[in-house]
């Protein structure tokens, strides 16, 4: 063993454990569901991308046997030499019906999709102009990408420079990015459709609208909207009403449409032709497995079929956001599932927020708290993640847990909080 790399490595992560940044995992002991089992305990769950409580839906867990029995465990093979089932055509057919696009080119990550497309797309001569709040995996794909790089102030589309609310830097709006751009060959506009920190949706209608003055590409991340969001549970596209405006849709299979893995990029016919031929990690990495095709094909079935499950989470994401709201949490207004309690205003806010998650899991909801160095000092939140799958008596008892906690941390009467 190298002894230098393992003795700055101990040191650097006794400083993480220090910082509070170490990640530890939860050991889950049962299916994802709203209610799972950690430690042996039962609790329930406010923390998955569940969002329509798919992810051990017995529908698709057939379906996934299915498909693992009628076309095996894996394809050996990447997509091109002989990793195609006509599953996988399938899938890709019915992902194109359901977004309203022409095609569709499955990836094994939504992650792998977004470090796909910048780079097959842009070159040197082109502009990319990304949202300061973008996914991980989107500021990833622009690194890999030869493109002019333009990041805009967090949804804020003006022809503008000033300092942004969200991070505390200096920067541009959209407006302003593209007309520094308009030398450029392309541009291209890539934003998440739904923000996964405060569940905010991007302006979606002024972005296009942007796009088509100053002749841009518009690209959307829907994994946190994809399932849901729009009245048929489109997405960002379809509830911000520009179906049909939007160039390209990268999105995962990993949270609303089952949850298991996978990704997509979504577009016209030319640029997928274009990415089947140009798009490294699809080119060089392994086909979708069968298992996971088919479960993900029965999801979007069950979402084709009906509106109920979207519809669901619609009325308890209200309903949960209007009786938290009613018992005195600040939290940040919207309509996405993802519900953001604000901690940021309560002395010490960092450490009230992480006791206050801890406090919940020994009350047996567990939710998750983002805090300081995380999240930037102030806008310490617990965030909270509603699913279809929760019963009205579910939701109650979250609510239920949060008042009883916040009244023994005297967060009401604003005191000084114990331990
Ligand atoms: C979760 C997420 C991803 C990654 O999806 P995977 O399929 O798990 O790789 C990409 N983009 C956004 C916006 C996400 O929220």
């Amino acid at each position: 063993m190298q002894v230098r790399m393992k003795a700055f490595l101990e040191e650097e992560l006794r400083k993480l454990e220090e910082q509070k940044l170490f990640k530890h995992e939860r050991i889950i002991e049962s299916q994802q569901g709203t209610e799972i089992t950690v430690k042996g305990k039962k609790c329930l769950n406010f923390c998955a991308n569940n969002y329509l409580g798919l992810s051990s839906h017995p529908e698709i867990i057939k379906a996934s046997h299915e498909a693992l029995d009628r076309r095996g465990y894996g394809l050996s093979s990447v997509r091109f030499i002989c990793g195609t089932q006509d599953i996988h055509k399938e899938l890709e057919k019915k992902v194109s019906d359901f977004l309203g696009m022409e095609d569709t080119l499955l990836f094994s990550s939504c992650f792998d999709a977004n470090l796909a497309v910048f780079e097959a797309l842009l070159g040197e001569e082109d502009a990319i102009i990304t949202d300061a709040l973008n996914h991980a995996s989107i500021i990833d794909g622009v690194r890999l990408c030869k493109a002019q790089r333009w990041i805009y102030n967090h949804g804020e589309m003006g022809d503008t420079e000033k300092t942004d609310h969200a991070t505390g830097k200096k920067g541009k709006g959209l407006e302003r990015c593209l007309k520094e751009a308009q030398d450029c060959r392309f541009r291209l506009i890539a934003t998440d459709g739904s923000f996964s920190m405060d569940g905010d949706i991007a302006r979606l209608q002024e972005i296009c609208d942007l796009a088509e003055k100053y002749d841009a590409v518009v690209m959307v991340d829907d994994s946190h909207s994809t399932g849901f969001l729009g009245k048929t549970g489109r997405g960002t596209h379809e509830y911000r009403g520009v179906m049909g405006r939007v160039d390209i849709i990268s999105t995962t299979f990993g949270k609303a449409l089952g949850g298991a893995s996978g990704g997509c990029i979504v577009a016209s016919n030319e640029i997928v032709s274009w990415l089947r031929n140009k798009a490294r990690p699809y080119t060089f990495s392994n086909t979708v497995s069968p298992a996971v095709v088919g479960g993900t094909i029965k999801a979007l079935d069950l979402i084709m079929k009906s509106t109920e499950l979207r519809d669901k989470l619609e009325l308890n994401t209200k309903y949960f956001r209007k009786k938290m709201t009613e018992a005195g949490f600040d939290i940040i207004p919207g309509v996405h599932p993802i519900v953001a309690v604000k901690f940021g205003k309560y002395p010490d806010s960092s450490k009230l927020a992480v006791n206050f998650a801890n406090k919940m899991l020994e009350e047996g909801i567990y939710v998750i708290a983002f805090s300081f160095p995380i999240v930037p000092r102030g806008k310490d939140r617990i965030r909270v993640q509603v699913s279809a799958a929760h019963s009205t008596e579910q939701l109650d008892k979250a609510v239920a847990a949060f008042i009883n906690i916040a009244e023994k941390c005297g967060m009401f009467s604003n005191n000084e909080i114990g331990n």
